[in-house]
C-alpha cells in the first residue's frame, strides 16, 4: 500500500515495537541503550541484556508539550486504549542522559540517526 516508510521511520517502529533502540552519544560516542518498558526507562552505557553496565533514568517529555507528529502518534495511542505505547512515545520524544559523560540530550534525533 504506497510507497515504503523511509529507513529511518521503519526502524522507529521496530525499536518502538520493542521499546529498546542502539543510540550513539552526541558527545563522548559511546554506544548506547535506551529502553523504555513498561516497568521502567533507561539508558545503559552498553548492552543491559548480556551484562550490568552503567545506566541513567530516561527524562520524559511532558505529554502537554509534545510537537511535531508527536502529539497526533500520542493522541492516536490513547484513543486507542494502548497507553502503554502513548507513554513510550513521552520517553522516545523526551531526554536522554549519557551514562559515560553525563551530558543529556535529546532521544528522538539520535534514534532517527541510526538506519537499523
Ligand atoms: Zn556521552
Amino acid at each position: 500500500m504506497g510507497r515504503p516508510p523511509p529507513p529511518g521511520l521503519r526502524a522507529d517502529l521496530r525499536g518502538r515495537g520493542r521499546g529498546e533502540y542502539g543510540i550513539g552519544c552526541p558527545v563522548c560516542r559511546s554506544e548506547l541503550f535506551v529502553a523504555f518498558h513498561e516497568e521502567e526507562a533507561f539508558a545503559s552505557a552498553g548492552d543491559h541484556v548480556t551484562a550490568d553496565p552503567p545506566r541513567a533514568p530516561l527524562l520524559p517529555a511532558d505529554p502537554e508539550r509534545l510537537d511535531g507528529i508527536a502529539p497526533r502518534l500520542s493522541g492516536m495511542a490513547r484513543a486507542a486504549g494502548r497507553d502503554g505505547p502513548a507513554r513510550g512515545l513521552t520517553y522516545l520524544f523526551g531526554e536522554a542522559t549519557c551514562p559515560d559523560c553525563g551530558t543529556v540530550f535529546p532521544v528522538s534525533a539520535r534514534v532517527a540517526e541510526r538506519p537499523y
